[in-house]
């Protein structure tokens, strides 16, 4: 785990950022894989959730498929990202209550005519901010 956050390639930014803004006025959500703490793909992930404009449930068969393609190619799960269209860059109570995995969460929402991300671990319930490296 990179102890510095999470590194974010300009492509993979450019690729989250897209998706991001496509799916709007839905959330959005995906997988990041990484290696040494950079990200080295990003995989869109449909949202399945009842209610797309309030929350996000990942496709599980193509998180799945995620899954093996980052395992068979010696990939981690660096990072999970989904948006807030209509909110800010922090995570809600229901992001919190829901987090899974001991990675990065990466939370987009838009400010002006741009998107923005931010990161955070929610492990054990709690909020903590993490610094996002760019290249
Ligand atoms: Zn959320």
């Amino acid at each position: 785990m990179n102890p510095h956050g999470v590194g974010l390639r300009r492509e993979h930014v450019t690729a989250m950022r897209a998706h991001v803004a496509r799916e709007a006025p839905r959330e959005a959500c995906g997988l990041v894989a990484g290696r040494d703490g950079w990200s080295v793909h990003v995989y869109p992930i449909p949202n399945v959730a009842a209610h797309p404009e309030q929350r996000y449930r990942m496709d599980p068969t193509a998180q799945w498929r995620a899954f093996r393609d980052m395992d068979a190619r010696g990939w981690d799960l660096l990072a999970i990202y989904h948006s807030h269209p209509c909110g800010y860059p922090y995570p809600s109570s229901i992001d919190v209550a829901e987090a899974a995995y001991p990675v990065v969460y990466l939370i987009w929402a838009p400010v002006g005519s741009t998107w923005v991300v931010r990161g955070y671990r929610l492990d054990g319930g709690r909020v903590r901010p993490v610094p996002i490296r760019w290249e």
